[in-house]
């Protein structure tokens, strides 16, 4: 029991130097990604549901977020996608009301989340998925809910062309079906993980994190991922392309 304690103090003293480390870095040049943004939620008084595997719970920005417009938020409720809460409105700013997940791949990582631009995967499975569909040269995983972020977009221009609005309903479709098979992967990812930590009931977020960073690698999640993607007859052809995408990655 202490031992995790020591561990959570760890993680809290590695996320401000992390703060400290970004803010320095983001006076100098371009803006802050998700990826260091979410070291600026305070997300350490929230859970992970056991049922739906989704963090819930109340959350804040940490003290250097200051508000920026008179109607942003600077703390609120999650609530997760099982629970029956009280409803709410949308969070000022949000496109949804969610401030973090966790990696859609190896459920490994909280994520930054809440706009429709969010990525659903950690760095290192991002550039697995992204190696993955530019092998394929089409979108078998999904990185995102947004159908831009997979280069589908329709010009006003074409509004009057048949086939490119066919072309283009095609591939938010099989986007859409792309996004549905992700979520059912997500959730077996943090049932899974729940099991390595024999665990069957709801955990506070930085205890899963601390048991998941004892997770030796990422790949053997997205591995499995890209087996649950893949049809039997296809399986032959992903693990020919796995093995190129290995050397790619490290
Ligand atoms: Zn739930
Ligand atoms: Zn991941």
């Amino acid at each position: 029991m202490f031992k995790r304690k020591d561990e959570r103090q760890v993680l809290a003293e590695v996320k401000k130097r992390k703060r400290k480390k970004i803010i320095k870095l983001r006076k100098k040049q371009g803006c802050m990604t998700e990826y260091e943004f979410i070291h600026f939620v305070h997300y350490e008084a929230m859970f992970v549901c056991f049922a739906c595997g989704r963090p819930y719970g109340p959350w804040k920005y940490e003290p250097e977020v200051k508000p920026t417009y008179p109607e942003s938020i600077t703390a609120e409720y999650q609530n997760c996608y099982c629970k029956k809460r009280r409803r709410q409105k949308k969070w000022p700013i949000f496109d949804f009301n969610e401030i973090v997940t966790l990696c859609y791949c190896c459920g490994q990582e909280v994520l930054k989340s809440g706009s429709r631009w969010s990525g659903w995967f950690c760095e290192d499975c991002k550039e697995s998925v992204v190696v993955l569909n530019t092998f394929f040269q089409r979108t078998i995983i999904p990185i995102g809910r947004h159908s831009m972020m997979h280069g589908y977009h329709l010009k006003g221009q074409d509004i009057h062309d048949k086939a490119k609005i066919e072309n283009y309903a095609a591939n938010v479709n099989q986007l859409f079906s792309g996004i549905h098979h992700l979520d059912k992967w997500r959730k077996r990812i943090i049932k899974e993980n729940f099991k390595l930590f024999e665990i069957s009931k709801d955990i506070s977020l930085v205890d899963y994190l601390v048991w998941a960073s004892k997770i030796p690698t990422k790949l053997v999640a997205f591995h499995k991922m890209c087996s649950f993607f893949i049809k039997p007859s296809g399986r032959d052809r992903l693990g020919h392309h796995l093995q190129k995408i290995q050397k790619v990655i490290k």
